[in-house]
Order: structure tokens, then sequence, then C-alpha cells
């Protein structure tokens, strides 16, 4: 069946999207929806050769040629504005999700929903979805094979800007104050649940931090010395809130 980080992502495409599923790979997330009647159209982006050419056997071998359209090109170059509700962009760095983004903001103007799944830097994923108004409405993080990941559910919205403002408004969490920067950072909704997986998570970069400072401390240049308090002020706040 499919892994939980692909279902978790599975289960929050409504019925009746039309979705493009962005870097798809083996077209595993859109068979999964097609197969179970929750798509009503889907589009299977990739770049690469290899990929697509999996992703077209994937869809031909589950005779789904007719729900599912392969499409090989740079993230939405392979979608025209308006064909679509829906996006899925999972299994990638942040960075590269937010690139994609920018690159495509033209695209985007119909999309309702994306379910964004970044492997590292979910903070910029946060961050580009503040600044381009679109409400971050649901979180979840789950582990897998060792693994850690986020999936972030986007929402158009009307009232973005003011759903955003007040999700990301400084605040306390036991006893602590803590910034729009801090919420970006750790997630907004999961800083509040504080899963045991991402306590997990922020422990183990709270570790990596650590031996970050202990490199920094055998430096004797100023310009260390400042990185090394700027990344135990960092953890400071980190400590603070897990
Ligand atoms: N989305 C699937 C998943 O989550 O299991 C596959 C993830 S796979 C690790 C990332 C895929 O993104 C690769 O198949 C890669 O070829 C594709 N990719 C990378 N950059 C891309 C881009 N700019 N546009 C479309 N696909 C891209």
């Amino acid at each position: 069946g499919l892994s939980k980080r692909l279902l978790t992502i599975a289960e929050h495409v409504p019925q009746g999207s039309k979705l493009a599923d962005i870097g798809s790979d083996h077209a595993l997330l859109p068979v999964y929806l097609a197969q179970r009647g929750i798509t009503a159209s889907a589009i299977a982006g990739e770049l690469n050769a290899g990929p697509y050419a999996a992703a077209l056997k994937q869809v031909e071998e589950a005779g789904l040629r007719s729900f599912i359209e392969v499409r090989q090109g740079d993230g939405l170059e392979v979608i025209a504005s308006g064909e679509v509700d829906v996006i899925t962009i999972a299994g990638m760095g942040g960075l590269l999700i937010v690139q994609i983004l920018t690159q495509g903001v033209a695209k985007l103007n119909q999309v309702q929903r994306m379910i964004l799944q970044p492997n590292v830097g979910e903070e910029v994923v946060r961050r580009w979805l503040v600044e381009h108004d679109w409400f971050l409405s649901e979180e979840y993080i789950i582990q897998e094979d060792g693994k850690i990941y986020e999936v972030l559910v986007a929402d158009r919205s009307e009232q973005a800007k003011d759903l955003n403002q007040s999700l990301y408004q400084e605040r306390q969490i036991a006893g602590k104050t803590v910034n729009k920067e801090r919420l970006i950072a750790m997630g907004p909704y999961l800083l509040t649940q504080a899963d045991p997986i991402w306590i997990q998570k922020w422990q183990d970069e709270l570790f990596k931090l650590q031996r970050i400072v202990e490199q920094l401390s055998r430096s004797e240049l100023e310009a260390s010395l400042q990185r090394q308090q700027q990344i135990q002020n960092e953890m400071i706040e980190i400590q603070e809130v897990i």
C-alpha cells in the first residue's frame, strides 16, 4: 500500500479534485487517488526522464491513462493556468518546493489547495505561504522508516491575511513568549500540539546545533563568536518550547 507519508497527503485531497502532483516519480499518489475515485482528473508532472518513464509505466499498468496524464517538465510549467485546483509537491527539499512555486506563481490563480511535504526546510515553505497569502490550515508530523516528515496543507482564502496574522501572532506557550519567526520555524500547530515525534525532531536539531557550537568555539574569529552566540540563542528558544 501507500506509505504513511503519501497517505497523509492523499487524505487531504478533496473529493472531485483536479490534481497536479509535481515531482510525481512513480505517480503513486495520483494512482492511489484515481483508483479510489477521489480525483476527477490528475496530472503527474516529472522533470527527469527516468521518473517520467516510471510514472507513465505505472499509470499504464494501472489502466488509468484516461484519468492521469503524465507530463514531462520543470515544476508548474506542465500545467496551464486554471487547469487544476489542487497541487501536491512531496518528497523534495523546501527550497526546491519554494522555487517551483515562485517560478509558477502565475499558474496558481485557480488553485484552492496545496499539500506540500518538504523533506527539509519546512521553514522556508511556511514563510513563502505567509508571504503569498496562503493560509496554512493544517500541519502533520509523521515518522516512517526512521525518518521524520512534515505535511503542510495550505488553502486559498479571502481571509488568508487575517488568518495567518492570528496564526503567527506572538503568543505565550508554557509561560514563554514565542514570536512569529519561531512559529514559522517550528510550525504554529505543531508547536501547540507538541507531538512526541515533533519533540524528537527538535531534540535532534538541538544536538546538531550543539555540535556546530563546539566547532565554532575552536575558532578565534570574531564572526565565529557571533555565530556561536546566535546559535546558542536559537537553542535557548528551542529548549523553551519543547
Ligand atoms: N513525490 C514523490 C513522493 O513524494 O514520493 C516523489 C519524490 S522524489 C524523491 C522527487 C521527484 O521530484 C524526483 O522524481 C525528481 O525527478 C522530481 N523533481 C525534482 N525537481 C523537479 C522539478 N523542478 N519539477 C518536477 N519534478 C522535479
